[in-house]
């Protein structure tokens, strides 16, 4: 996979050469730059910015230099397939931005089968949306906030997609058998996990799981995720689907106040009739 990153703060990115990132592009498995925007303007001042048009406060990203710096960047990407129908042959340009659509584990998901990612660091108030619009004639652009708040700039949030993405790549985390069972994997958040010592400040480890019982952990694993999921993250209990639950499972989600009401699981008195759950 080949990734770009244009920013008027490469040094941001730098925290990508580190860990198992670092250690993939070491390896070749990810081909990542990190390209300075500044290098695409044309003036003394090295100008990325100017006033909105309609007035308000703070400056805009200036089209110019973002249009050169990504035409740059695709040139140098992995060449077109020869045959444009063919799924995946554009590269994805990724825009960050807190009006963009949320970046969930499914985008990551989605996004490391790609060949080429590009990732448009905004700063100020964002890029004027020209740049936006006529990328589309080149690029598949994602516009992708890394959640409902503000950051100052894209260089946070490129950091999160890239280490999201990239460890999805085959062959940059060791051992793929923990990539399956993490939090988001399935629509529920992770059970709890322990190490050594058995007993830390009179706190044993949970007795099940010294039991050597695969079963039994594996059940004890599932109750904890959901007790988990429901107690934090209703929204994802809401989203599951009922066809994955079985009657064990049911039973967990009832006694966290959730039911199955035909194909979908709602909060008890919330959707009658439901199902029952045993
Ligand atoms: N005026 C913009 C708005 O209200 O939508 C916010 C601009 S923000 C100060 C500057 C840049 O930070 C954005 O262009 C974007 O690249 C990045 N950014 C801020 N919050 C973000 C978020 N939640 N997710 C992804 N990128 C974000």
């Amino acid at each position: 996979m080949r990734i770009d990153v244009v920013s008027i703060f490469p040094e941001y990115l730098s925290a990508l050469d580190l860990s198992l990132i670092g250690k993939a592009r070491q390896q070749g498995l990810l081909e990542l730059t990190v390209t300075d925007l500044r290098e695409f303007t044309t003036d003394r001042h090295r100008t990325v910015d100017d006033t909105p048009y309609g007035g308000g406060a703070g400056m805009v990203m200036k089209p110019e230099p973002w249009a050169a710096a990504l035409d740059a960047v695709r040139e140098r990407g992995p060449a077109p397939a020869a045959d444009p129908g063919v799924a995946g042959e554009r590269p994805v340009l990724v825009v960050p931005s807190p009006a963009g659509a949320v970046f969930t584990q499914a985008t990551a998901r989605e996004l490391a089968l790609r060949e080429h990612l590009v990732f448009a660091c905004g700063r100020y108030e964002g890029i004027d949306e020209r740049v936006v619009d006529w990328s589309r004639e080149h690029f598949e652009v994602r516009p992708m906030s890394l959640g409902d708040y503000v950051l100052n700039g894209g260089e946070v949030a490129v950091l999160a997609m890239v280490e999201a993405i990239g460890r999805l790549v085959p062959g940059v985390v060791g051992n793929p058998e923990s990539l399956v069972e993490e939090s988001h994997a399935d629509g529920l958040l992770e059970y709890p996990v322990y190490t050594k010592p058995a007993l830390w400040r009179d706190r044993p480890v949970p007795e099940v799981l010294l039991s050597g019982h695969h079963g039994r952990i594996a059940r004890w694993r599932r109750d904890r995720q959901l007790q988990r999921t429901a107690a934090r993250r209703p929204d994802l209990v809401a989203s599951l689907d009922p066809a994955g639950l079985d009657r064990a499972d049911r039973a967990v989600l009832a006694e966290a106040g959730w039911i199955v009401s035909g194909a979908r699981v709602v909060r008890a008195g919330d959707d009658a009739p439901g199902e029952p759950v045993a």
